[in-house]
């Protein structure tokens, strides 16, 4: 048979869709998709036949044509946002949605999903009500804030903040704290959309009450501490403490604002961290506002939460920004369930996913590596495998420097390199998230959920027998 032949029998797209098989799969994946699946393999075989050396070659792909469109169309309805195992050694991962929710979280955001809720109506009185209602109050008993707001990050609080109490008036921030966050959130630059004024005082190092003292004139609406969430300063710094703050902030009559950044609200010293001022003491000591993330160590939903003095916080959720930083449904019933965790902190430890993967012991991680390994091995794995004490980040912005102990599985395989093993994790029908380092692939066990030790042990053998090391 000649090429021109072999051409000619290559089926049109309507011929093709007729087909039993891929009129099936239309019919599962869409007639568009599949069509245009058709259209672009179709045109792959075309160019392949012309170009090859002898019509055998052109026959094999004709044969081997629905395969490959059945293959393409699964390739694209696959959804883009997928699960991963995060085994990267960094718990609050942005790139990988930081905080993981848990079961109670999960079953408050579905029953706001499925049906209709009462968002912003009230059951006693028939009539309609507010969407903070279903969290300001549980927010002020945790943190002891007399009024509560929350908005859709704290990015946005801080926004928030700033165009509600300072709008063409001047904050005064310490030159050691314009800190910028990943993802383009930079004090000055924030506080200069908000419409406030930046006053920068002290220097990076120190910074003394006296030099917010000297800063403040009749134009300055607030003094704001923000907190170095993501870098240290260390060596010979000074800062002033928020009491100190506070009174002046008293005396001139002018707000405290402190950005936190994380929200911690229980003690982590147990579980070998160092003390991280949390919302309550912050209050506590006399900042009048207090903003963090609902997704960092507080371990909730994405959002910003806003809590301090009343003629504040009512202020702020007045103004017209507010609208357009309000929260959704979901976050609201995630939230909510979230706080309702903090009345009782022994609660909080149990169900809140990012305490619980804190509080994890050694032991229990290396159990874990443990059976990896040893599943691996009993699989005829091929090359070096370790399992060793490491050290894993908090992230997120949280605890900048600070580790947590951590078991390790370290993995080199002898057929591939370490780029191509983590690759080759990555592209599973369930991807593992891996660091690299001293040229091997470590997994980090306490990200690893125990639940989660089958799924990623399969994964790995599916990695290693296609990369020819099982
Ligand atoms: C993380 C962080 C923010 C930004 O919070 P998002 O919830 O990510 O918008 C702002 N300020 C500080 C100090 C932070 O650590």
């Amino acid at each position: 048979m000649e090429k021109k032949d072999v051409l000619r029998r290559i089926p049109g797209v309507d011929t093709l869709l007729q087909e039993p098989e891929l009129k099936l799969l239309s019919r599962q994946m869409g007639k568009q998709t599949v069509t245009s699946v058709i259209r672009e393999e179709l045109e792959k075989v075309r160019k392949k036949i012309i170009s090859c050396e002898n019509p055998e070659e052109g026959e094999a792909l004709l044969s081997g044509l629905r395969q490959q469109i059945r293959i393409q169309v699964e390739k694209k309805s696959h959804s883009s946002f997928q699960r991963v195992i995060n085994a990267a050694g960094i718990l609050l991962h942005t790139n990988l949605g930081r905080a993981p929710l848990g079961t109670r979280q999960i079953e408050a955001a579905y029953q706001a999903m499925t049906g209709y809720c009462n968002l912003e109506y009230e059951l006693e009185e028939g009539k309609r009500g507010k969407r903070q209602s279903h969290y300001q109050k549980l927010i002020c008993q945790v943190t002891g804030g007399e009024a509560a707001v929350a908005v859709n990050n704290n990015a946005a609080a801080v926004t928030l903040i700033l165009a509600a109490l300072a709008r063409n008036r001047e904050v005064v921030v310490s030159r050691g704290e314009l800190v910028e966050i990943g993802g383009h959130f930079r004090i000055p630059e924030v506080m200069e959309e908000s419409g406030s004024i930046l006053r920068e005082t002290g220097c990076t190092n120190r910074t003394r009450i006296e030099d917010y003292r000297k800063a403040v004139t009749e134009n300055t609406a607030a003094l704001l501490k923000v907190h170095t969430s993501n870098y240290k300063i260390v060596g010979f710094t000074e800062s002033p403490s928020v009491e100190e703050l506070a009174s002046a902030g008293k005396e001139y009559h002018i707000p405290v604002i402190v950005d936190l950044g994380s929200g911690v609200l229980v003690n982590l010293e147990k579980f070998g961290l160092p003390h991280e001022p949390t919302v309550r003491e912050m209050l506590e000591k006399g900042a009048d506002i207090v903003c963090f993330s609902g997704d960092k160590l507080l371990g909730g939903p994405q959002a910003g939460i806003i809590t301090g003095k009343k003629k504040y916080i009512e202020k702020i959720e007045n103004h017209p920004l507010m609208r357009a930083m309000r929260l959704d449904k979901c976050t609201t019933a995630v939230l909510e369930a979230t706080f309702r965790e903090y009345l009782d902190e022994e609660n909080a430890w149990e169900n809140i996913p990012i305490l619980k993967l804190i509080r994890r012991q050694k032991e229990e991680l290396k159990i874990q590596a443990e059976e990896i390994k040893k599943a691996l091995l009993e699989s005829g794995f091929r090359g070096e495998i370790q399992v060793q004490e490491d050290t894993s980040m908090i992230g997120g912005g949280s605890l900048p420097g600070e580790t947590l102990s951590d078991v390790a599985v370290s993995i080199k395989p002898e057929k591939e390199s370490t780029e191509e093993f983590a690759a080759r994790l990555r592209m599973q029908s369930v991807p593992v998230i891996v660091q690299i380092k001293n040229n091997r692939v470590f997994l980090h066990m306490r990200t690893v959920f125990a639940e989660e030790k089958e799924i990623l042990t399969e994964m790995l053998k599916e990695a290693l027998l296609s990369g020819g090391c099982l």
